[in-house]
């Protein structure tokens, strides 16, 4: 091999390496502290919070993260940051080995619990005919997942845990596989000042970029409104150092609770319908 072939291959050996980065690559170590609340997390708490990724549960591609926080260099209106699936047709693949035959069956549930709600159509990954999927493990601490269509094999993990607890807690799994149609977190969306105020001196060390504000025209809401209800929305105290709240509702909660875990709000369904149907 001459000098000049062995360094061209190096360069696209490395520039591939730059833009196909391998999606376990993208998740951020869990820090001790996580883990260790994660052990005897509280029923009223969620896993996805202390998951160590991007505001706790997303795993972010590095373009992803410049464009969520920094906006879009020109702004020509919508960035296509979190990927639609192809034909509304998600292909899903749970990692032999890594589940009991019940969590699994509770993984296809919450899979078919967004399919009643919409469009969208979770289906087994064949390797014959699909090139993009999910990859469902349940091998690291904690919940999270991919946003978006990413191309290729895609990360979504869930500790397995018992039924009903931490990541196995059913709407926490449909909160996983939101964010893998695309969707991020209500309480960072870009109009969240006119409804919350995020209160700094309660939010434990270090963990302030949690509550980033996503910059305009970069994750658009459908023309649907906030939603303190939103399966997609953090609890109060989620991130606090204190047991004080974090966030705080500037207007009425109408009833909703403001971080549940037990449905999804009408607007998280017109939001996917809204963007797949
Ligand atoms: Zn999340």
């Amino acid at each position: 091999m001459t000098i000049g072939f062995s360094i061209a291959l190096i360069v696209f050996v490395s520039i591939s390496s730059v833009f196909l980065m391998n999606a376990d690559d993208l998740i951020m170590k869990n820090t001790n502290d996580n883990i260790e609340h994660l052990k005897n997390i509280d029923e009223n708490d969620h896993a996805e919070i202390y998951s160590g990724q991007t505001e706790g549960d997303m795993v972010l591609t590095p373009l992803q993260k410049e464009l969520l926080y920094k906006g879009p260099k020109h702004r020509t209106g919508l960035v296509n940051l979190t990927r639609k699936w192809t034909n509304n047709e998600i292909p899903y693949k749970i990692a032999k080995g890594n589940f009991s035959w019940l969590q699994e069956q509770f993984i296809i549930l919450a899979t078919k619990k967004l399919m009643e709600v919409s469009c969208i159509k979770f289906v087994p990954y064949d390797e014959d005919y699909h090139k993009n999927y999910i990859s469902i493990v349940g091998q690291f601490a904690g919940c999270f997942s991919q946003v978006g269509m990413i191309g290729g094999r895609q990360i979504l993990n869930l500790a397995p845990s018992e039924i009903g607890v931490a990541c196995f807690k059913f709407y926490s799994i449909v909160h996983e596989l939101i964010h893998a149609l695309g969707f991020a977190h209500m309480h960072c969306a870009s109009e969240r000042d006119e409804y919350i105020e995020v209160i700094e001196e309660n939010i434990l060390a270090n963990q302030s970029h949690n509550f980033q504000k996503y910059s305009n025209n970069v994750i658009t809401q459908f023309g649907i409104d906030y939603d303190y209800g939103s399966v997609m929305h953090y609890p109060a105290k989620a991130f606090s150092k204190n047991n004080q709240s974090t966030l705080i509702p500037l207007k009425s909660l109408n009833g909703v609770e403001m971080g549940q875990r037990q449905r999804l709000s009408d607007s998280d369904i017109a939001r996917i319908n809204a963007k797949y149907c």
